[in-house]
């Protein structure tokens, strides 16, 4: 299990899958041969795999522990969930809660669970399945949701040409957190606390956020799904397919870069792979990472 510090603060990686998922044109149009040859030296096995050809993609939480708090910085995908067009994370029985006890939070421990934002593999274990009913899966945690997410998703939701919102995550994992009265939704920059600030990152979906971090001077950031491979932090104009606005999504991760590499933040992104958390530099092309 991979633990970092940070100020005052440790921050745990807790995994639901890791493995080859997407092929690099899949992902990203722009991924050239060419520009595969000239990364193809840091790409495999960490961020590629050989064998199937494909990139490849975690899937994790973060457990933040500061003081006395146990935050859960975004949720995966959970078990017993449907993903008809996603079967790489369709119906899963993985031992996530075991490897979150592991690293020293049992369910009714959690304090706070933070979604960045609200795609399927973010809310996840949010819920679990109780008598065949949906129930908050930490039974004393507030949930930190973006409003903005909150109010698209609903009316995807609600509207029968999109409904269900994200394979019906939205009303599985979402709708019965508000219901039990357990979600706080936060709008624009909010300070959640003396060492959390919340910096909208839009463009993802219309309500991403990033989590950034502060203690005794180191800084630390959640960046959820601003990039999903460290290939977007050569070129951060490259876009992962799903977004709600391309544009606003690559002015976010410019933004969210520059702001990381200022601050010599430790980046705790959604879905890069080993070693998961690294420094972001700038370079005379722009930016690159430095995770080692
Ligand atoms: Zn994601």
């Amino acid at each position: 299990m991979t633990h970092y510090s940070v100020g005052k603060a440790t921050i745990t990686r807790i995994e639901e899958t890791y493995q080859p998922v997407y092929s690099p044109r899949e992902l990203f149009p722009e991924f050239t041969d060419t520009l595969f040859n000239e990364h193809r030296h840091w790409l495999a096995p960490h961020h590629y795999d050989v064998a199937t050809g494909k990139l490849m993609l975690s899937v994790h939480s973060w457990l933040l522990q500061i003081g006395k708090q146990k935050i859960l910085i975004d949720a995966c995908c959970g078990n017993h969930k449907s993903r008809p067009t996603r079967p790489w994370w369709n119906m899963l029985d993985t031992p996530y809660l075991d490897r979150l006890a592991a690293a020293g939070a049992r369910p009714d421990e959690i304090d706070l669970v933070m979604c960045t934002h609200l795609h399927h593999d973010h809310v996840g274990w949010n819920t679990q399945l109780k008598d065949g009913k949906w129930v908050p899966t930490f039974p004393n945690a507030r949930y930190v949701f973006s409003k903005p997410d909150v109010e698209y998703f609903q009316k995807m939701d609600l509207d029968p040409k999109t409904t269900p919102a994200e394979f019906g995550t939205f009303r599985e994992c979402v709708l019965p957190v508000v219901e039990a009265g357990r979600a706080d939704l936060v709008t624009g920059p909010h300070r959640l606390n003396d060492h959390i600030e919340i910096i909208p990152a839009p463009g993802h979906s219309p309500g991403h956020v990033v989590f950034s971090l502060e203690s005794g001077g180191a800084h630390a950031a959640f960046t959820g799904d601003v990039f999903h491979h460290l290939m977007q932090v050569y070129y951060p104009h490259w876009n992962f397919p799903k977004n709600s606005d391309a544009e606003q999504a690559r002015t976010s991760r410019r933004t969210v870069l520059d702001h990381c590499a200022s601050k010599g933040a430790l980046v705790f992104p959604g879905h890069a792979g080993a070693p998961f958390a690294g420094r972001i530099e700038t370079s005379a092309q722009g930016f690159r990472p430095r995770f080692e």
